[in-house]
């Protein structure tokens, strides 16, 4: 079996960033990454101090070239348990052995039940204004749900419906409100057109935005570790990045669903630091 001093799952930013630094610090360092990044269907990562608008693979692309020139091993692959120790067992059938376990497993959005709504995801669908506001600044813009996003996204255009969807119709403060539930996406030559309303009706509307519910990806290593969650399924963290089960840690959307990709990079930047200073007290035993 392969012994390390940090098995890292996931490799996303959060886990990218600590093994960079993990590396750096002479430690030995697996990456262990399913290849299921959050943002994945979006075609540009926005907001991110010097590589603004980068696509999303292009940056995990040069994060793990840098990494791997510090010997951190990549593996792609899926941990599928973990047991005390820690032994992580892939999917691929191979075992890891590793004196602290970091968590950087990232998170999902679950969207409606609309039809169009996954394929138009990351694109038109969108919900995080930080990250394509600017996009979609002035143009025709539906909001899903939530009176504050609502008013949020008046911040990048005048020109903001609400869709109350499924949810009670709320007093919306000025917002214009069109009731009634969204059955599908109207998409034509491969953009956001409009939302069809369960009468029939057709709104036109060039973006909707949504503030999703997000799970993360807990059914797998935290729940094994024992880890506490929060209801969400997110990873409980102390502010350095400890979870509940000693020598097991977290960063990332796996803790922060409102991490971006610079927040989760630091957070992982930072954990690492934490690691770093447990395992200098307490050096693991040679394999
Ligand atoms: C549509 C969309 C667009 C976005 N656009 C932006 C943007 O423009 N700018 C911005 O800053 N942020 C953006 N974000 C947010 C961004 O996706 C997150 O900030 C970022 O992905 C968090 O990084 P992470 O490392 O925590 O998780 P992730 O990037 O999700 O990485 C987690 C990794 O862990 C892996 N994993 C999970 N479970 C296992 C397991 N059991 N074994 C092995 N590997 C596992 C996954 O496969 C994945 O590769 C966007 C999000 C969405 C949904």
């Amino acid at each position: 079996m392969d012994t390390f001093d940090i098995a890292i799952v996931g490799g996303g930013p959060a886990g990218l960033s600590a093994a960079l630094v993990l590396g750096r610090a002479r430690r030995r360092v697996v990456v262990i990454d399913a290849g299921t990044p959050r943002n994945a269907p979006a075609a540009h990562m926005q907001g991110f101090l010097s590589r603004d608008g980068t696509p999303p693979g292009e940056l995990i692309h040069a994060a793990r070239e840098e990494v791997a020139r510090y010997g951190v091993e990549l593996v792609d692959d899926r941990v599928e348990d973990v047991s005390d120790g820690f032994t992580l067992r892939l999917a691929s059938g191979r075992t890891v052995q590793a004196a602290h376990v970091l968590l950087a497993t990232g998170a999902t959005d679950e969207l409606p039940a609309i039809e169009g709504a996954r394929e138009r995801w990351g694109r038109d669908f969108l919900h995080c204004p930080y990250c394509h506001g600017w996009e979609v600044r002035d143009q025709a813009i539906g909001v899903i749900g939530s009176v504050e996003h609502a008013h949020l996204l008046r911040q990048w255009s005048d020109d903001v419906i609400l869709f109350p969807h499924t949810t009670p119709v709320p007093d919306a403060g000025g917002l214009e409100v069109v009731e009634g539930t969204i059955e599908r996406l109207v998409v034509q030559d491969d953009r956001l057109r409009g939302v069809q309303l369960s009468d029939g009706r057709i709104v036109a509307r060039d973006a909707l935005f949504i503030r999703p519910a997000v799970r993360a990806h807990a059914d797998g290593p935290a729940t094994a570790l024992g880890c506490d969650l929060l209801e969400s399924g997110l990873v409980r963290v102390d502010p350095e990045g400890r979870t509940s089960v000693p020598g097991v840690w977290a960063a990332g959307n796996a803790t922060n669903p409102r991490a971006q990709v610079i927040t989760a990079a630091g957070e992982g930047s930072a954990v690492a630091i934490a690691i770093n200073t447990a395992l200098v007290a307490n050096p693991p035993v040679p394999a």
